[in-house]
C-alpha cells in the first residue's frame, strides 16, 4: 500500500480509526468503508501482523470486502471491520476487548462489530458490556448463536440455482457431490445433502471428522490430495482459500464450484478459466452469505426470528440468478458479475436515499 489516504481515495473509504491504550497494550484500527446502505458492519479480527500497515492494509481490505458481501446479500448494512495487532491467544481478554468496545460506542452506531479470525464468542460478551454495537452474540444475549448451519443452508441455496443453470433444474438429488472440510460449515453441509438425497465424497485431513460422516450419512470418501480427481457434478469447497488454481483447474472434472471457502479464486484470472472449461462457479461471497444474512438480520427488527432469517438466507438462491443475468448481460465471469450485482445495488439504493432526503422540508 502506497499511502493510506491514497488507497481511501482510490475505492472510497469514509474513516480509518486508530485506537490504543498504552497501558493495557491495545491497539487496533477500526475501518468504515461505505455506509451507504447502513451503519458499516463486519467482524473484529486479531492477529499479529509484520507491521502496522500490513495490519492497516488488511483491516481496509476486509471492510471493503463486506461492503459487497453485504450489498450483494440485499442485506441493509454497509462495510467495516476491526483489526486488533496482537497475539490471538492472548490470555487477558476482558480489559483489551471492554476497552475496544468503548472505542466502537463512540461511534454511536455508525459501526457495528463481531466475531471474526482469533475472536471468540466470549469477547463479543465483553465488547457488549461497553456497547450495544455489536451483532455477533450467543442466544442467551439475544444474539443468533450458531450460524453455521444457516452458511451450509445458503451454500446449498447457490447450489440449487447453479444446477438450474446447468442442468435447467434446481434439484441436487442423485448429484454427485465432493465436499472438501467437514468443518463447522462443511458437515452441515453434508447433512443437508444427505436430506436431500446427493452422492457425496468427502474428505478433511482430521480423520475422526471423516469417520464422524462415513458413520452418519454412509458417504464416499478420498484422501485430502486426491478430492480434485474425483468424477462429480459439483466441487463444492467448504476449508481453504485459493483452492481454484492452474494446478487443480486441470484436474477437476466437475460442471459446478459451490462452496463457502473464503477466497477460493486464487487469482482473479483463474474465474477466467473455469468459465472456459465450461464450469459455472458460485462466487464465494454470495455462496457463504448465509450465516452472514441470518445473524445480522435481527438488527433493527427486534430480534431473532429463524423463519424470517432462514427466508432471507433463501433468497440466495435468487442472488444467484441475479448474478448470472448481469454475467449473461454484460458478457463477464460470475466472479465480477457479483462484484458489479454489488456495486449497482449501492448507487441505486444511494439514489433512492437521496429522493427521500428531497422531499424533507
Ligand atoms: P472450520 O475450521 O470449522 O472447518 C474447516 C475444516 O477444513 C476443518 O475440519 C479442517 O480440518 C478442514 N481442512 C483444513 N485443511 C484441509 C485440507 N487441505 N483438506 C481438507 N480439509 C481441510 O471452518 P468453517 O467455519 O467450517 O469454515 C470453512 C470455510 O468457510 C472457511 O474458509 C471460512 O472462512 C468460510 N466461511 C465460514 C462461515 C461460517 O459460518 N463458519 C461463513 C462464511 C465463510
Amino acid at each position: 500500500m502506497e499511502s493510506i489516504f491514497g488507497y481511501m481515495e482510490r475505492y472510497d473509504y469514509e474513516n480509518v480509526l486508530l485506537c490504543q491504550d498504552k497501558a493495557l497494550n491495545f491497539k487496533a484500527i477500526i475501518v468504515i468503508h461505505d455506509t451507504t446502505l447502513g451503519p458499516a458492519t463486519g467482524g473484529c479480527r486479531m492477529w499479529q501482523y509484520d507491521s502496522e500497515m500490513d495490519a492497516i492494509e488488511d483491516a481496509l481490505r476486509l471492510a471493503r470486502g463486506m461492503t459487497y458481501k453485504y450489498a450483494a446479500a440485499g442485506v441493509n448494512l454497509g462495510g467495516g471491520k476491526t483489526v486488533i495487532i496482537g497475539d490471538p491467544k492472548r490470555k487477558d481478554r476482558e480489559p483489551i476487548f471492554r476497552a475496544l468496545g468503548k472505542f466502537i460506542n463512540r461511534l454511536g452506531g455508525k459501526y457495528i462489530t463481531g466475531e471474526d479470525v482469533g475472536t471468540t464468542l466470549k469477547d463479543m460478551e465483553y465488547i457488549r458490556m461497553e456497547t450495544e454495537h455489536v451483532v455477533t452474540l450467543p442466544t442467551y444475549l439475544g444474539g443468533a448463536g450458531d450460524i453455521a448451519p444457516m452458511t451450509a443452508f445458503g451454500v446449498i441455496r447457490a447450489m440449487e440455482a447453479c444446477c438450474k443453470r446447468v442442468y435447467g433444474s434446481d434439484s441436487i438429488e442423485g448429484k454427485t457431490v465432493t465436499v472438501q472440510g467437514l468443518g463447522a460449515v462443511g458437515h452441515n453441509v453434508v447433512e443437508q445433502l444427505h436430506e436431500i438425497g446427493a452422492r457425496m465424497v468427502v474428505t478433511d485431513i482430521d480423520p475422526g471428522k471423516v469417520e464422524a460422516m462415513v458413520e452418519r450419512y454412509g458417504v464416499d470418501t478420498v484422501d485430502p490430495d486426491t478430492i480434485y480427481d474425483v468424477d462429480c457434478d459439483i466441487f463444492c469447497p467448504c476449508a481453504l482459500g485459493a483452492i481454484i488454481n492452474e494446478e487443480t483447474l486441470d484436474r477437476l472434472t466437475c460442471k459446478i464450484i459451490c462452496g463457502s471457502a473464503n477466497n477460493q479464486l486464487k487469482e482473479e484470472r483463474h474465474g477466467h478459466l473455469l468459465e472456459e472449461k465450461g464450469m459455472v462457479y458460485a462466487p464465494d461471497y454470495i455462496a457463504n452469505a448465509g450465516g452472514t444474512i441470518y445473524d445480522t438480520d435481527r438488527l433493527g427488527v427486534g430480534g431473532v426470528s429463524h423463519d424470517r432469517g432462514k427466508e432471507k438466507v433463501s433468497r440466495i438462491y435468487d442472488n444467484m440468478e441475479r448474478v448470472f443475468e448481469i454475467a449473461d448481460r454484460d458478457k463477464i465471469s460470475t466472479y465480477q458479475a457479483a462484484d458489479r450485482m454489488a456495486e449497482e445495488r449501492i448507487t441505486h439504493i444511494a439514489q433512492v436515499k437521496k429522493y427521500v432526503d428531497d422531499l424533507r422540508p
